[in-house]
């Protein structure tokens, strides 16, 4: 049994299961953290965290990114922000709190701007969005990102601007600074046609679906493309389509894909089969696939 942290901040102090928020239904059962549902009850969190040394939780939206280990210590905190999830519209700019789902963005987007309709369909929030750079079709959240407010973990207030933001392939400033808590996403969009947004809205999802993406319990892409390469082609090449190895599988869809069938494999089991899938390209091809989800607790 773990031990429940004690505090004054009981409202916002509570258990989780990444298990059940995981898309890929795997990782620890019930963790304890801090799920605030405004910036004030985060700066409690936060300073609670400086009083009591807590010096690396971990930030977390909706899971659809991380793979965390089931033997992840106890003691271990998270931050879950889904409860700031506020949008507010003006003009033709979003402020986006960043539990706020990508999706809702994306909608609220969709009546004065084309920009952000090729997202659709990417699960998670627009704070996960923001520290991964999200992206489909060749453009990214990031393109068209003003501004990410953020806390660091000695409760300082920053406001960050392009280019600090650091954006690239799936990469930003948050990749190495892992001491910020993204709490509000400013995006300013390029005025559009309502109609043709919501006709490249429903390109996309159908494009997502004739893909197989999102049929099974995944993560989306486990590994990076190397380059100029696209990693799921080298693992089709390398034979992984399909590959089981445990509770654990290669989606039949895409090799790029890892699946939890049944939502029965640990993460342990995940992170085997990626290990597996990451060798077998080594092997065969020279070439190091990087990971695009985030791994806490384990390594490939
Ligand atoms: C079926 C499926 C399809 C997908 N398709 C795509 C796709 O097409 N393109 C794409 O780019 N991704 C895709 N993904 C991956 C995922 O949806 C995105 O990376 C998403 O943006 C992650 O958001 P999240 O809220 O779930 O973040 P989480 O998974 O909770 O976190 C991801 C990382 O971001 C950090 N983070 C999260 N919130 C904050 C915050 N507020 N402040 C600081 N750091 C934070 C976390 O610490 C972690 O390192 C897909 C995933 C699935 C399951």
């Amino acid at each position: 049994m773990t031990n429940r942290i004690s505090n004054p901040l009981e409202k916002i102090n509570c258990r989780f299961s990444i298990k059940d928020m995981s898309p890929i239904g795997a990782g620890p059962e019930s963790v304890q953290g801090f799920m605030p549902a405004s910036s004030g009850e985060l700066s409690e969190a936060i300073a609670y965290c400086i009083k009591h040394c807590i010096t690396a939780p971990i930030v977390i939206g909706r899971c659809t990114n991380i793979l965390v280990s089931e033997r992840i210590p106890s003691e271990q905190v998270f931050l879950n922000l889904c409860r700031m999830n506020k949008i507010n519209v003006s003009g033709t700019s979003i402020a986006a709190q960043a539990g706020a789902s990508l999706e809702s963005v994306v909608e609220a987007s969709l009546s004065f701007s084309e920009d952000l309709s090729r997202l659709s369909g990417i699960p998670g929030t627009i704070g996960g969005a923001a520290a991964g750079n999200a992206g489909a079709d060749g453009i990214a959240i990031g393109d068209f990102i003003r501004e990410v407010h953020a806390l660091d973990y000695s409760g300082q207030t920053l406001i960050l601007r392009q280019p600090e933001l650091g954006y690239a392939y799936r990469s930003s400033l948050f990749k190495t600074r892992n001491d910020l808590v993204i709490t509000e996403v400013i995006l300013d969009l390029m005025p559009g046609d309502s109609a043709k947004a919501q006709i490249e809205r429903e390109a996309a999802l159908n494009r997502r679906r004739s893909r197989g993406i999102g049929l099974e319990p995944s993560l989306g892409s486990f590994f990076l493309n190397p380059g100029q390469s696209s990693a799921g082609k080298l693992l089709d090449d390398a034979g992984l389509r399909g590959f089981i190895l445990g509770r654990a599988q290669v989606s039949t869809h895409h090799a790029n894909i890892i699946i939890n069938p049944g939502r029965l494999a640990t993460s342990e089991e995940i992170a085997e089969l990626a290990s597996y899938c990451r060798k077998k390209v080594l092997e065969l091809y020279n070439i190091d696939l990087k990971p695009e989800v985030n791994l806490y607790g384990l390594t490939i």
